[in-house]
Protein backbone atom coordinates (compact mmCIF):
# COMPACT_ATOMS: atom_id res chain seq x y z
CA UNK A 1 0.00 0.00 0.00
CA UNK A 2 1.27 3.32 -0.99
CA UNK A 3 1.59 6.56 0.57
CA UNK A 4 0.01 8.38 -2.55
CA UNK A 5 -2.80 6.22 -3.24
CA UNK A 6 -4.19 6.72 0.27
CA UNK A 7 -3.77 10.66 -0.26
CA UNK A 8 -5.67 10.14 -3.59
CA UNK A 9 -8.14 8.35 -2.31
CA UNK A 10 -8.72 11.09 0.24
CA UNK A 11 -8.98 13.65 -1.94
CA UNK A 12 -11.72 12.24 -3.45
CA UNK A 13 -13.59 11.15 -0.36
CA UNK A 14 -12.82 15.53 -0.01
CA UNK A 15 -15.23 15.86 -2.98
CA UNK A 16 -18.17 13.79 -0.56
CA UNK A 17 -20.70 15.71 1.86
CA UNK A 18 -20.53 13.86 5.16
CA UNK A 19 -21.48 15.95 8.28
CA UNK A 20 -22.59 14.23 10.84
CA UNK A 21 -26.35 13.41 10.72
CA UNK A 22 -26.19 14.08 7.37
CA UNK A 23 -23.96 11.17 6.02
CA UNK A 24 -25.86 9.59 3.51
CA UNK A 25 -23.99 10.45 0.13
CA UNK A 26 -20.43 8.80 1.68
CA UNK A 27 -22.43 5.73 2.64
CA UNK A 28 -23.59 5.38 -0.82
CA UNK A 29 -20.28 6.14 -1.95
CA UNK A 30 -18.72 3.33 -0.30
CA UNK A 31 -21.22 1.13 -1.07
CA UNK A 32 -20.67 1.31 -4.74
CA UNK A 33 -17.20 1.23 -4.38
CA UNK A 34 -17.49 -1.81 -2.82
CA UNK A 35 -19.41 -3.11 -5.60
CA UNK A 36 -17.07 -1.54 -7.92
CA UNK A 37 -14.59 -3.56 -6.63
CA UNK A 38 -16.44 -7.00 -6.62
CA UNK A 39 -16.15 -6.81 -2.69
CA UNK A 40 -19.28 -8.28 -0.51
CA UNK A 41 -20.14 -5.48 2.17
CA UNK A 42 -23.36 -4.08 4.36
CA UNK A 43 -24.95 -1.54 5.37
CA UNK A 44 -27.48 -1.39 8.69
CA UNK A 45 -30.32 0.75 9.04
CA UNK A 46 -28.33 3.64 10.75
CA UNK A 47 -25.77 3.49 7.94
CA UNK A 48 -22.66 1.83 9.75
CA UNK A 49 -21.09 -0.54 6.38
CA UNK A 50 -18.79 -3.42 6.70
CA UNK A 51 -16.60 -4.17 3.65
CA UNK A 52 -15.16 -7.48 3.80
CA UNK A 53 -12.10 -9.00 1.76
CA UNK A 54 -11.40 -12.81 1.60
CA UNK A 55 -7.85 -13.83 3.21
CA UNK A 56 -5.71 -14.29 0.45
CA UNK A 57 -4.95 -18.47 -0.60
CA UNK A 58 -2.48 -19.59 1.93
CA UNK A 59 -3.79 -16.81 4.61
CA UNK A 60 -7.33 -18.48 5.33
CA UNK A 61 -5.88 -19.42 9.04
CA UNK A 62 -4.90 -15.71 9.87
CA UNK A 63 -7.28 -14.34 12.25
CA UNK A 64 -9.82 -11.49 10.83
CA UNK A 65 -8.66 -7.75 11.31
CA UNK A 66 -11.22 -4.68 12.04
CA UNK A 67 -9.92 -1.69 10.61
CA UNK A 68 -12.34 1.31 11.10
CA UNK A 69 -13.09 4.42 10.72
CA UNK A 70 -15.97 7.04 11.22
CA UNK A 71 -17.96 8.17 8.00
CA UNK A 72 -18.66 11.75 9.48
CA UNK A 73 -16.54 14.62 9.98
CA UNK A 74 -16.91 18.18 11.84
CA UNK A 75 -18.28 20.63 9.17
CA UNK A 76 -16.47 24.41 10.75
CA UNK A 77 -15.81 26.96 8.47
CA UNK A 78 -14.19 30.55 9.05
CA UNK A 79 -16.91 33.15 10.08
CA UNK A 80 -18.10 35.00 6.18
CA UNK A 81 -16.64 31.91 4.04
CA UNK A 82 -18.99 31.30 1.66
CA UNK A 83 -19.09 27.56 2.04
CA UNK A 84 -22.00 25.14 1.73
CA UNK A 85 -20.84 21.56 3.67
CA UNK A 86 -23.89 19.91 2.14
CA UNK A 87 -22.24 19.91 -1.60
CA UNK A 88 -18.97 21.82 -2.07
CA UNK A 89 -15.55 20.08 -2.15
CA UNK A 90 -13.40 20.77 1.11
CA UNK A 91 -10.91 23.31 -0.33
CA UNK A 92 -7.15 22.55 0.38
CA UNK A 93 -3.64 23.20 0.30
CA UNK A 94 -0.66 21.46 0.21
CA UNK A 95 1.53 23.70 1.99
CA UNK A 96 5.29 23.51 3.85
CA UNK A 97 4.56 19.41 4.38
CA UNK A 98 0.85 20.02 5.79
CA UNK A 99 -2.20 19.27 3.59
CA UNK A 100 -4.34 22.02 5.24
CA UNK A 101 -7.73 23.47 4.90
CA UNK A 102 -7.14 26.93 5.82
CA UNK A 103 -10.89 27.94 6.02
CA UNK A 104 -12.62 24.97 6.71
CA UNK A 105 -12.18 21.98 8.70
CA UNK A 106 -10.23 19.32 6.34
CA UNK A 107 -11.80 16.26 7.60
CA UNK A 108 -8.80 14.36 7.53
CA UNK A 109 -10.71 13.32 11.36
CA UNK A 110 -11.44 10.96 10.34
CA UNK A 111 -11.68 10.65 5.95
CA UNK A 112 -7.92 9.90 6.09
CA UNK A 113 -8.89 6.46 8.17
CA UNK A 114 -11.75 5.84 5.40
CA UNK A 115 -8.87 6.36 3.03
CA UNK A 116 -6.54 4.46 4.32
CA UNK A 117 -8.86 1.13 4.69
CA UNK A 118 -9.80 1.57 0.95
CA UNK A 119 -6.31 1.13 -0.05
CA UNK A 120 -5.50 -1.63 2.19
CA UNK A 121 -8.44 -3.40 0.22
CA UNK A 122 -7.75 -2.40 -3.07
CA UNK A 123 -4.18 -3.73 -2.42
CA UNK A 124 -2.49 -6.64 -3.96
CA UNK A 125 -0.46 -8.09 -0.88
CA UNK A 126 -1.89 -11.03 0.50
CA UNK A 127 -3.70 -10.92 3.74
CA UNK A 128 -6.09 -12.55 6.32
CA UNK A 129 -9.63 -11.77 5.70
CA UNK A 130 -10.27 -8.18 6.36
CA UNK A 131 -13.34 -6.32 7.73
CA UNK A 132 -13.51 -2.76 7.20
CA UNK A 133 -15.99 -0.79 9.44
CA UNK A 134 -17.16 2.86 8.46
CA UNK A 135 -19.79 4.06 11.30
CA UNK A 136 -21.89 7.14 11.31
CA UNK A 137 -22.26 10.23 13.56
CA UNK A 138 -19.03 9.62 15.76
CA UNK A 139 -18.58 13.72 15.89
CA UNK A 140 -21.57 13.68 17.62
CA UNK A 141 -22.73 11.44 20.00
CA UNK A 142 -21.28 7.94 18.42
CA UNK A 143 -24.66 7.37 17.10
CA UNK A 144 -23.24 4.33 14.79
CA UNK A 145 -21.20 2.77 16.99
CA UNK A 146 -24.33 2.52 19.86
CA UNK A 147 -26.45 1.16 17.44
CA UNK A 148 -24.19 -1.08 15.96
CA UNK A 149 -26.14 -4.56 15.72
CA UNK A 150 -24.13 -7.43 17.86
CA UNK A 151 -22.53 -9.87 15.07
CA UNK A 152 -22.06 -6.95 12.74
CA UNK A 153 -18.46 -7.59 12.27
CA UNK A 154 -16.88 -11.32 12.95
CA UNK A 155 -13.37 -10.38 13.52
CA UNK A 156 -11.65 -10.41 17.39
CA UNK A 157 -9.39 -8.02 16.72
CA UNK A 158 -10.10 -4.15 16.20
CA UNK A 159 -7.74 -1.33 14.27
CA UNK A 160 -8.99 2.20 14.98
CA UNK A 161 -7.68 4.37 12.77
CA UNK A 162 -9.34 8.01 14.35
CA UNK A 163 -6.39 8.72 16.34
CA UNK A 164 -4.23 12.20 15.72
CA UNK A 165 -0.40 11.79 16.65
CA UNK A 166 1.55 9.66 14.77
CA UNK A 167 4.07 7.53 16.93
CA UNK A 168 1.39 7.10 19.60
CA UNK A 169 -0.39 4.13 20.34
CA UNK A 170 -3.89 4.26 22.02
CA UNK A 171 -5.17 1.03 24.17
CA UNK A 172 -7.47 2.52 26.07
CA UNK A 173 -10.14 5.21 26.93
CA UNK A 174 -12.46 6.24 29.46
CA UNK A 175 -16.19 5.72 30.25
CA UNK A 176 -18.33 8.19 31.94
CA UNK A 177 -21.56 9.07 33.06
CA UNK A 178 -23.51 12.19 34.18
CA UNK A 179 -24.39 12.62 37.77
CA UNK A 180 -27.57 14.82 38.12
CA UNK A 181 -28.61 16.68 41.82
CA UNK A 182 -31.62 18.31 42.44
CA UNK A 183 -32.41 20.40 46.00
CA UNK A 184 -36.12 21.74 46.10
CA UNK A 185 -35.60 24.81 48.09
CA UNK A 186 -38.09 27.42 49.62
CA UNK A 187 -37.51 30.87 49.88
CA UNK A 188 -38.13 33.03 53.15
CA UNK A 189 -38.62 36.92 53.37
CA UNK A 190 -36.16 39.09 53.42
CA UNK A 191 -34.70 39.69 56.27
CA UNK A 192 -34.44 43.40 57.68
CA UNK A 193 -31.11 44.85 58.13
CA UNK A 194 -29.62 42.58 55.12
CA UNK A 195 -28.33 43.59 52.29
CA UNK A 196 -27.80 42.21 49.13
CA UNK A 197 -24.54 41.29 47.29
CA UNK A 198 -23.47 39.73 43.77
CA UNK A 199 -20.31 38.06 43.93
CA UNK A 200 -18.72 37.25 40.45
CA UNK A 201 -16.00 34.55 39.67
CA UNK A 202 -14.26 34.64 36.09
CA UNK A 203 -11.64 34.37 33.67
CA UNK A 204 -11.07 30.48 34.68
CA UNK A 205 -9.04 28.69 31.55
CA UNK A 206 -11.57 25.77 31.80
CA UNK A 207 -11.21 23.16 29.16
CA UNK A 208 -12.61 19.69 28.74
CA UNK A 209 -12.81 17.53 31.51
CA UNK A 210 -11.36 14.86 30.21
CA UNK A 211 -8.20 15.57 28.93
CA UNK A 212 -7.69 18.92 31.34
CA UNK A 213 -8.67 17.50 34.54
CA UNK A 214 -4.92 17.15 35.18
CA UNK A 215 -4.06 20.01 34.66
CA UNK A 216 -4.88 21.82 38.58
CA UNK A 217 -7.19 24.59 36.30
CA UNK A 218 -9.68 26.30 38.65
CA UNK A 219 -13.17 25.06 39.01
CA UNK A 220 -15.15 28.89 39.95
CA UNK A 221 -17.84 26.98 41.11
CA UNK A 222 -15.84 25.03 43.69
CA UNK A 223 -13.89 28.04 44.78
CA UNK A 224 -17.23 30.05 45.23
CA UNK A 225 -18.88 27.12 47.26
CA UNK A 226 -15.01 27.47 49.15
CA UNK A 227 -15.93 31.33 49.54
CA UNK A 228 -19.66 31.17 51.23
CA UNK A 229 -18.49 28.48 53.27
CA UNK A 230 -16.44 30.35 55.00
CA UNK A 231 -19.38 33.05 55.26
CA UNK A 232 -21.84 30.82 56.98
CA UNK A 233 -23.57 31.39 60.33
CA UNK A 234 -26.49 33.97 61.58
CA UNK A 235 -25.63 36.51 59.28
CA UNK A 236 -25.76 34.59 56.08
CA UNK A 237 -28.63 33.75 53.24
CA UNK A 238 -27.88 32.16 50.28
CA UNK A 239 -30.16 33.79 47.45
CA UNK A 240 -28.44 31.96 44.16
CA UNK A 241 -25.72 30.57 42.59
CA UNK A 242 -24.98 29.80 39.39
CA UNK A 243 -21.64 28.43 37.16
CA UNK A 244 -20.53 26.66 34.92
CA UNK A 245 -21.87 25.45 31.62
CA UNK A 246 -21.51 21.49 29.80
CA UNK A 247 -21.61 18.51 31.62
CA UNK A 248 -17.99 17.93 29.94
CA UNK A 249 -15.99 20.97 31.06
CA UNK A 250 -14.32 22.80 33.78
CA UNK A 251 -16.24 25.65 35.23
CA UNK A 252 -14.55 28.69 33.70
CA UNK A 253 -17.03 31.26 35.63
CA UNK A 254 -19.60 31.38 38.64
CA UNK A 255 -21.89 33.82 40.56
CA UNK A 256 -23.32 33.91 43.93
CA UNK A 257 -25.83 35.93 45.17
CA UNK A 258 -25.79 36.37 48.89
CA UNK A 259 -27.92 38.62 51.49
CA UNK A 260 -25.84 39.40 54.75
CA UNK A 261 -25.94 41.32 57.56
CA UNK A 262 -22.69 42.93 57.35
CA UNK A 263 -21.38 43.92 53.97
CA UNK A 264 -18.69 45.60 54.19
CA UNK A 265 -17.14 42.51 56.07
CA UNK A 266 -18.28 40.25 53.89
CA UNK A 267 -16.43 41.99 50.95
CA UNK A 268 -13.27 42.13 52.79
CA UNK A 269 -13.20 38.78 53.04
CA UNK A 270 -14.40 38.21 49.69
CA UNK A 271 -11.19 40.37 48.52
CA UNK A 272 -8.64 38.77 50.66
CA UNK A 273 -10.02 35.47 49.59
CA UNK A 274 -9.48 36.55 45.95
CA UNK A 275 -5.54 37.54 46.59
CA UNK A 276 -5.61 34.07 48.06
CA UNK A 277 -6.82 31.90 45.49
CA UNK A 278 -5.04 34.54 42.57
CA UNK A 279 -2.10 33.18 43.99
CA UNK A 280 -3.28 29.54 44.48
CA UNK A 281 -3.68 29.97 40.27
CA UNK A 282 -1.00 32.70 39.12
CA UNK A 283 0.30 29.49 37.10
CA UNK A 284 -2.81 27.54 35.63
CA UNK A 285 -5.51 30.54 35.71
CA UNK A 286 -3.43 33.59 35.52
CA UNK A 287 -6.84 35.54 34.29
CA UNK A 288 -9.18 34.73 37.10
CA UNK A 289 -10.92 37.91 38.36
CA UNK A 290 -13.06 38.73 41.29
CA UNK A 291 -15.88 40.78 41.56
CA UNK A 292 -18.34 41.26 44.34
CA UNK A 293 -21.05 44.75 44.29
CA UNK A 294 -24.57 45.81 45.72
CA UNK A 295 -27.57 44.44 43.86
CA UNK A 296 -31.19 44.38 43.55
CA UNK A 297 -32.19 41.45 44.67
CA UNK A 298 -34.36 39.43 41.94
CA UNK A 299 -34.76 36.73 44.35
CA UNK A 300 -35.74 36.25 48.45
CA UNK A 301 -33.01 34.48 50.26
CA UNK A 302 -33.23 30.74 50.57
CA UNK A 303 -34.23 29.37 54.44
CA UNK A 304 -30.91 29.73 56.24
CA UNK A 305 -31.11 25.47 56.83
CA UNK A 306 -31.51 25.23 52.86
CA UNK A 307 -29.05 27.66 51.84
CA UNK A 308 -26.17 26.17 54.35
CA UNK A 309 -26.80 22.28 52.98
CA UNK A 310 -25.99 23.64 49.70
CA UNK A 311 -23.14 25.55 49.97
CA UNK A 312 -21.60 22.71 52.32
CA UNK A 313 -22.56 19.82 49.70
CA UNK A 314 -20.89 21.82 46.79
CA UNK A 315 -17.74 22.68 48.89
CA UNK A 316 -17.43 19.03 49.81
CA UNK A 317 -18.28 17.80 46.49
CA UNK A 318 -15.13 15.83 44.73
CA UNK A 319 -13.69 17.12 41.67
CA UNK A 320 -10.39 16.33 39.88
CA UNK A 321 -8.45 13.80 39.54
CA UNK A 322 -9.23 10.57 41.75
CA UNK A 323 -7.04 8.00 40.63
CA UNK A 324 -3.97 7.57 38.07
CA UNK A 325 -3.74 4.11 36.30
CA UNK A 326 -1.54 1.66 37.59
CA UNK A 327 -0.25 0.84 34.28
CA UNK A 328 0.13 3.64 31.93
CA UNK A 329 2.58 6.94 33.05
CA UNK A 330 0.26 10.34 33.94
CA UNK A 331 -3.20 8.24 32.43
CA UNK A 332 -6.00 9.59 34.62
CA UNK A 333 -7.83 6.75 35.41
CA UNK A 334 -10.50 8.28 37.70
CA UNK A 335 -11.93 11.78 37.91
CA UNK A 336 -15.29 14.18 38.63
CA UNK A 337 -16.42 17.23 37.12
CA UNK A 338 -18.59 19.38 39.32
CA UNK A 339 -19.35 20.92 36.03
CA UNK A 340 -22.43 23.06 36.76
CA UNK A 341 -24.62 24.66 39.47
CA UNK A 342 -28.38 26.25 38.40
CA UNK A 343 -30.60 28.34 40.70
CA UNK A 344 -34.24 29.06 39.92
CA UNK A 345 -36.80 29.66 42.36
CA UNK A 346 -37.72 26.84 43.78
CA UNK A 347 -35.11 25.06 42.75
CA UNK A 348 -30.95 24.41 42.73
CA UNK A 349 -29.43 22.25 39.99
CA UNK A 350 -26.17 20.64 39.88
CA UNK A 351 -24.25 18.40 37.05
CA UNK A 352 -21.74 16.44 37.71
CA UNK A 353 -19.82 13.79 35.56
CA UNK A 354 -17.39 11.23 36.26
CA UNK A 355 -15.05 8.97 33.68
CA UNK A 356 -13.01 6.03 34.17
CA UNK A 357 -11.83 3.26 32.18
CA UNK A 358 -13.14 0.47 34.61
CA UNK A 359 -16.78 0.54 35.40
CA UNK A 360 -16.54 -0.35 39.16
CA UNK A 361 -14.46 2.75 39.70
CA UNK A 362 -16.85 5.04 37.75
CA UNK A 363 -19.50 3.77 39.66
CA UNK A 364 -17.58 3.70 42.86
CA UNK A 365 -17.39 7.55 41.87
CA UNK A 366 -20.81 8.46 40.87
CA UNK A 367 -21.63 6.83 44.18
CA UNK A 368 -19.70 8.91 46.04
CA UNK A 369 -20.89 12.29 44.75
CA UNK A 370 -24.34 11.04 45.25
CA UNK A 371 -23.49 10.18 49.09
CA UNK A 372 -22.16 13.83 49.95
CA UNK A 373 -25.33 15.42 47.84
CA UNK A 374 -28.00 12.67 49.39
CA UNK A 375 -26.80 13.58 52.63
CA UNK A 376 -27.28 16.97 52.36
CA UNK A 377 -31.01 16.11 51.15
CA UNK A 378 -30.96 16.65 47.37
CA UNK A 379 -32.75 14.01 44.72
CA UNK A 380 -30.25 12.11 42.80
CA UNK A 381 -30.02 10.68 39.38
CA UNK A 382 -27.12 8.96 37.55
CA UNK A 383 -27.35 9.08 33.59
CA UNK A 384 -26.00 9.27 30.14
CA UNK A 385 -23.70 6.42 31.42
CA UNK A 386 -21.10 5.20 28.23
CA UNK A 387 -18.29 2.60 28.66
CA UNK A 388 -14.52 2.67 28.41
CA UNK A 389 -11.78 0.31 27.15
CA UNK A 390 -9.72 -0.35 30.30
CA UNK A 391 -6.22 -0.63 28.50
CA UNK A 392 -4.51 -4.46 28.32
CA UNK A 393 -1.04 -4.07 28.20
CA UNK A 394 -0.72 -7.62 27.26
CA UNK A 395 -2.80 -7.08 24.28
CA UNK A 396 -1.82 -9.44 21.30
CA UNK A 397 -2.78 -6.44 18.04
CA UNK A 398 -0.78 -3.98 20.89
CA UNK A 399 2.43 -6.48 20.69
CA UNK A 400 2.16 -6.89 16.65
CA UNK A 401 2.19 -2.94 16.72
CA UNK A 402 4.83 -2.43 18.70
CA UNK A 403 7.04 -4.81 17.12
CA UNK A 404 6.45 -3.75 13.83
CA UNK A 405 6.67 -0.23 14.52
CA UNK A 406 10.28 -0.97 16.00
CA UNK A 407 11.27 -2.83 13.14
CA UNK A 408 10.33 -0.17 10.43
CA UNK A 409 11.35 2.68 12.53
CA UNK A 410 13.96 1.60 14.64
CA UNK A 411 12.38 3.48 17.86
CA UNK A 412 9.84 3.09 20.89
CA UNK A 413 6.37 4.22 19.60
CA UNK A 414 4.34 5.90 23.38
CA UNK A 415 1.76 3.65 24.27
CA UNK A 416 -0.82 5.76 25.32
CA UNK A 417 -4.78 5.59 26.75
CA UNK A 418 -7.29 8.48 26.89
CA UNK A 419 -9.63 10.18 29.53
CA UNK A 420 -12.17 10.75 27.29
CA UNK A 421 -14.44 8.73 25.24
CA UNK A 422 -13.70 6.72 21.68
CA UNK A 423 -15.71 4.10 19.75
CA UNK A 424 -13.85 1.59 21.10
CA UNK A 425 -15.86 1.53 24.30
CA UNK A 426 -19.04 0.77 22.70
CA UNK A 427 -17.30 -1.49 20.73
CA UNK A 428 -16.16 -3.53 23.64
CA UNK A 429 -19.57 -3.36 25.15
CA UNK A 430 -21.32 -5.07 21.85
CA UNK A 431 -18.29 -7.33 21.30
CA UNK A 432 -17.04 -9.10 24.74
CA UNK A 433 -13.16 -9.90 24.63
CA UNK A 434 -12.18 -7.69 21.64
CA UNK A 435 -8.37 -6.66 21.45
CA UNK A 436 -8.44 -3.24 19.63
CA UNK A 437 -5.48 -0.57 18.79
CA UNK A 438 -6.14 2.69 17.73
CA UNK A 439 -3.28 5.01 16.01
CA UNK A 440 -3.12 7.50 13.03
CA UNK A 441 -0.91 9.86 11.27
CA UNK A 442 -0.85 13.76 13.25
CA UNK A 443 -3.86 15.73 12.43
CA UNK A 444 -3.31 19.65 14.08
CA UNK A 445 -6.65 22.03 14.90
CA UNK A 446 -8.97 19.09 14.09
CA UNK A 447 -12.84 20.35 14.50
CA UNK A 448 -11.56 23.68 13.95
CA UNK A 449 -10.85 25.66 10.59
CA UNK A 450 -7.36 25.30 9.45
CA UNK A 451 -7.44 21.54 10.21
CA UNK A 452 -4.34 19.79 8.61
CA UNK A 453 -2.47 16.85 8.24
CA UNK A 454 1.13 16.28 8.17
CA UNK A 455 2.43 14.49 5.06
CA UNK A 456 5.86 12.93 6.35
CA UNK A 457 3.21 11.36 9.05
CA UNK A 458 1.41 9.78 6.71
CA UNK A 459 4.12 7.96 5.19
CA UNK A 460 4.79 6.13 8.69
CA UNK A 461 1.36 5.64 9.34
CA UNK A 462 1.17 3.84 6.20
CA UNK A 463 3.74 1.77 6.41
CA UNK A 464 3.01 0.81 10.00
CA UNK A 465 -0.36 -0.40 9.15
CA UNK A 466 0.48 -2.19 6.00
CA UNK A 467 3.22 -4.01 8.38
CA UNK A 468 0.75 -4.45 11.40
CA UNK A 469 -2.17 -5.96 8.79
CA UNK A 470 0.68 -8.57 6.15
CA UNK A 471 2.21 -9.25 9.42
CA UNK A 472 -0.57 -10.52 11.47
CA UNK A 473 -1.07 -14.19 12.10
ZN1 LIG B 1 -12.57 11.42 14.63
Amino acid sequence: METARVLDIFKEITRIPRESGHEGPITDWLCKWAQEHSLAFKRDSTGNVLIIRDAAPGKESVPTIVLQAHQDMVCEKVAGFKFDFSKDPIPYVIKDGWMIAENTTLGADDGIGIAACLALLEDSAPTGRLECLFTISEETGMDGAEALEPGFFDGKTLINLDSEDEGQLFIGCAGGLNTNIKFSVRRTAPISGFKTLQCTISGGIGGHSGDDINKGRANTVQLMARFLYSQLGEGFRLVSIDGGGKPNAIARECQAVVSVADPAAFKKAFSAFASDVKDEFHTTDPSLSFECAAVKPALEPLGRKAGERIVTSLFASPHGVYAMSQDIADLVQTSTNLASVRTSKGQVEIVTSQRSAAQSERRAMAAKVRANFEGAGAKVRHMYEYPGWNPNVHSKILKYTVDAYRRLFNTEPEVKAIHAGLECGLFLQKFPGLDMISFGPTLRGVHAPGEKLELASMDKFVALLDEVVRKFE
